[in-house]
This record gives C-alpha cells, sequence and structure tokens, in this order.
C-alpha cells in the first residue's frame, strides 16, 4: 500500500513540482528509497555522498522525528503521512552553513558567493571578513568609499568614528549621503546607509572627536584602524594610538588631484612619523575645505584603503607596508615609494622618546597660530557695520583679497578683486585716503591683508568679521556659500 510523503516547496523542482507523492514502503528507508529511484536529482539534496541523511534535512513521520523513533527503521502505513522538512533561513534565521566558529544563512552564502567562489576567498576567507572588526576614524570623503564597500563584503562588525554634520558642501564627493541627509549628524546618516547595505553586519557608531582620551580605549576593540581623517592633528593621533596599541593603521589622505596610500604597521615596518616626524606648520598645508578636492579623487583613495583592509583580514596578497603610493589624477599615473623603518622614530624607533599619546593640536602648532592670529588684533568691521556703510552710500572702498575662482563663484557688489598673493605688487592702486574694507571667504586672508596694509602705512583700513560667508548668513541670503 502506497504511503504518503509530502515535498517541501524547495525540492519540489525535482519532483515535477508534486507537492505530495505516492510511494510504497515498509520502513523510512524503503519510502525515501523508492522516493530517490523514482526522483533521482532529489538524492543528493537529501543524501550526502555517504549515504547519511543531510544534516539540515529532518524527515517527520506524522508529528514525529524520525530521530525520536526509529530512525529509517521507524515502520509506515497507508495511514501515515511523511514529511521531508529542511531548515529554511529567514523566519527563525536557523542556521544554514557553519565554517569554523562562523554561521552563514541561506542570505548571507548568496549574498557573498562571488567570494565564495574565488579561491583566495572561499568559506574560510569570508569567515574571516565576518570575525573582523576594522575601526574608520572619520565618514566623510574616504569614509564614503570605505564604509560602504567594507559593509558589503561583510566586515562583521565596523565602527564608525565621527561627531560632524552633513553639509551641502560635502554631497559633491561624500557619497554615502543624499540630499535629504544635509542636517543630519554624519555618523547617524551613514549607520543607515550601511545597514541598508548589508543588514548582517555589526555596526558601531561613536559620536565623539577622537582624542589623546579616547582613542586607546577605542582601537584596543578593533583589529583594523582606517585613517580617514583630514587634519594633521588626528592623524598623528591614530598613528601613535596605533603603534602604541600594535594594530594596523590603513592610511589615505587627498588633496585636490593627489592621493597618498599606505599601510603603516609599526611591527613590520614603518609607521606614519618614519615618513614624517613632525607636521608642517598650519597654514602651509591647506585642508580640503581651504584647497578643494576632486570628486571622485575620494572614492579612488578610499576603495584603495578598503582594498587593503580586506587583504589585511584576508592575510592575502601583498599589504602596502612599507610602501606608499603616490596617485596624481590629472596625470593618471601611480607612483610607488619605498619607505623605511626609521630607527630614530620618536615612537617607534630603537629608543622611543613618546611613550604615551600627547596633545595634538599643540604639536601641530595649533594652538599658537590661533594666538598669532588673535594677537594680530586688526581692526575689524562687522556685516552689519558695512551694510550701513553700504546703504549710506558712504565713500568706502571694498577689497576681495580671495582667488579669481572663489571671485567667480561669488562676490560682493562694488568690490574690487586682488589676490592676498598679489597685493604686495598692487599695493600702489589702492587710495590710502579712502575707507577700506578688506574681505576673504571666511575672515583669515584678510586679517592678513588688513595687517599688511597697516604695516604698509594705511590708517582707514578694517577687517571683514566672518567674510562673505557671514555677509551670506546675516545679510543676503540669496548668495550662494561654498
Ligand atoms: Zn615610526
Amino acid at each position: 500500500m502506497p504511503v504518503k510523503v509530502l515535498i517541501p516547496t524547495p525540492l519540489r523542482p525535482f519532483t515535477d513540482q508534486k507537492e505530495t507523492v505516492e510511494i510504497e514502503g515498509a520502513l523510512v528507508r524503503d519510502l525515501l528509497d523508492n522516493l530517490t529511484d523514482r526522483y533521482r536529482d532529489l538524492r543528493k539534496h537529501l543524501f550526502d555522498d555517504s549515504g547519511k541523511l543531510r544534516s539540515f534535512v529532518n524527515v517527520y513521520v506524522n508529528e514525529d522525528d524520525i530521530r525520536s523513533l526509529d530512525r529509517f527503521d521507524t515502520r509506515v502505513s497507508e495511514k501515515d503521512v511523511v514529511s521531508i522538512v529542511p531548515s529554511i533561513a529567514g523566519g527563525a534565521g536557523s542556521p544554514a552553513v557553519v565554517e569554523g566558529e562562523v554561521t552563514f544563512s541561506r542570505e548571507e552564502i548568496q549574498r557573498y558567493s562571488r567570494h565564495l567562489i574565488m579561491p583566495e576567498v572561499g568559506m574560510e576567507g569570508q569567515a574571516k571578513l565576518k570575525s573582523a572588526s576594522v575601526l574608520m576614524v572619520g565618514a566623510g570623503g574616504l569614509g564614503a568609499p570605505l564604509g560602504m564597500y567594507l559593509a558589503a563584503a561583510g566586515i562583521g562588525r565596523l565602527g564608525i568614528v565621527d561627531f560632524d554634520v552633513v553639509d551641502a558642501s560635502n554631497l559633491q564627493r561624500q557619497v554615502t549621503f543624499s540630499a535629504a541627509d544635509v542636517g543630519r549628524p554624519k555618523l547617524q546618516a551613514t549607520k543607515d546607509r550601511l545597514s541598508g547595505i548589508n543588514p548582517h553586519i555589526e555596526i558601531e557608531g561613536h559620536e565623539t572627536r577622537l582624542s589623546s582620551e579616547n582613542a586607546l580605549a577605542l582601537f584596543r576593540d578593533y583589529d583594523v584602524i582606517v585613517d580617514g581623517t583630514d587634519n594633521f592633528p588626528t592623524r598623528y593621533l591614530v598613528n601613535d594610538a596605533c603603534v602604541l596599541s600594535g594594530k594596523p593603521n590603513v592610511y589615505g589622505s587627498i588633496f585636490r588631484f593627489e592621493g597618498q596610500v599606505s599601510v603603516f604597521d609599526a611591527r613590520r615596518g614603518p609607521c606614519y612619523r618614519c615618513l614624517y616626524p613632525e607636521p608642517p606648520p598650519p597654514g602651509l598645508v591647506p585642508s580640503c575645505a581651504e584647497g578643494g578636492v576632486l570628486g571622485v579623487l575620494p572614492g579612488i583613495v578610499g576603495s584603495l584603503q578598503a582594498l587593503e583592509v580586506l587583504k589585511l583580514v584576508l592575510g592575502r596578497g601583498e599589504p602596502m607596508i612599507g610602501r606608499l603610493l603616490v596617485f596624481d589624477a590629472l596625470q593618471m599615473k601611480f607612483r610607488e615609494l619605498r619607505q623605511r623603518k626609521d630607527p630614530d622614530c620618536p615612537i617607534c624607533g630603537e629608543r622611543p622618546r613618546i611613550r604615551e599619546l600627547i596633545d595634538y593640536e599643540e604639536f601641530c602648532g595649533i594652538p599658537q597660530a590661533r594666538e598669532v592670529e588673535r594677537k594680530m588684533g586688526v581692526p575689524t568691521i562687522t556685516v552689519e557695520g558695512l551694510k550701513e556703510l553700504v546703504d549710506e552710500r558712504a565713500d568706502v572702498f571694498v577689497l576681495d583679497v580671495r582667488e579669481q575662482h572663489e571671485w567667480n563663484i561669488v562676490r560682493l557688489e562694488g568690490a574690487t578683486l586682488i589676490p592676498l598673493g598679489r597685493l604686495p605688487h598692487e599695493v600702489n592702486k589702492l587710495d590710502s585716503a579712502k575707507d577700506i574694507v578688506v574681505y576673504c571667504r571666511s575672515g583669515a586672508r584678510s586679517a592678513k591683508a588688513t595687517q599688511f596694509l597697516l604695516d604698509a602705512g594705511f590708517q582707514k583700513v578694517r577687517n571683514l568679521e566672518g567674510g562673505i560667508l557671514a555677509w551670506a548668513d546675516r545679510i543676503d541670503p540669496s548668495l550662494p556659500k561654498y
């Protein structure tokens, strides 16, 4: 007498889409043998090569698992219903594949399939990625490709340190963010984006400024640190904290058309201080905010950093340790410079002088620079004050000391352009009898220009506080800001 066997949806392609099959047999073993004789393709889905029932397939007689009965020797009759029940991911989220200590769901196996079929990655490599923890310092231009690629590739625990807010001027290159994110904390917007890309990973946000007080504690819980910062104090802080805690530092930096990439691991090669023991004086190297950066560049440099992270985690290939990659986008040239460990390096050398984290703002000369600016104490005028003069039609000469390309973006009506660098050569064009108001973007360059004019004997010169940005904020919101 035939016995009814229920076929689950995933196996129906092998039973001509039949939900129920009637099979002869007195024992479960006979039933399954006869079933897989009739439907040969079904066999490999139910049994492994040694003929054992696969571990993710269970067989029930009525309500009972055959493991609680007589297993394959369980007797069946025409009154019984036999069900084949494979584990299905989702719902209860039962694991599909286990690699070492790491479990992958069916969705994850599908998601990572292009990795899994590569001999260099495979299940073993994907398990390493899933077990890995990476801390990204900064969620800006470099952080965008870094975060998205590391999340997509399946880095199991991704930490992000950032305290900034999304600004409209970020959207030209920080592709994690959409227009709707302007004004939101970068950390929150990044977390939303990355968990949208890969819901199977853990994303940890640290909404704080990385400091000498918190860096070592933050780094402790991660395997790899990625430097996506844009200023020297944080760059030296990341370097020193990595050396002191023995972690690799995947470094990237960008400026206008140029990028640099390296991996600093003081245990196996040089650190950032071996290359540059001290930072340039403040103001010598402009930041991206001052100097600009081409939109795609952080995408390339951040992607190269992400690649180095994956190689470090997988233990594959040659990491960029002891090598500095310099990328010139205009020439489309990648150059590689060899970097050696400096035996006199103040932190990773033979006799290190730095044994704990220091004050990095101080080290980079930033307080002194602020002090100099404050001491300059040139006479100033507020934007409201200038507005009054303009409304009164007072005879005031408005001098713009920015660059021509900034002038092309936005300028004050009636102003005259003489870029700061040309001022010494064109100072004779100015009338020292007139009231002069000097402005730039935010007030720093114009303070220098004002000081220069005072030194040159001008007496009625004032610096516009806050520059054209303050004018756009408080007087004429229709002006574009940059
Ligand atoms: Zn060093």
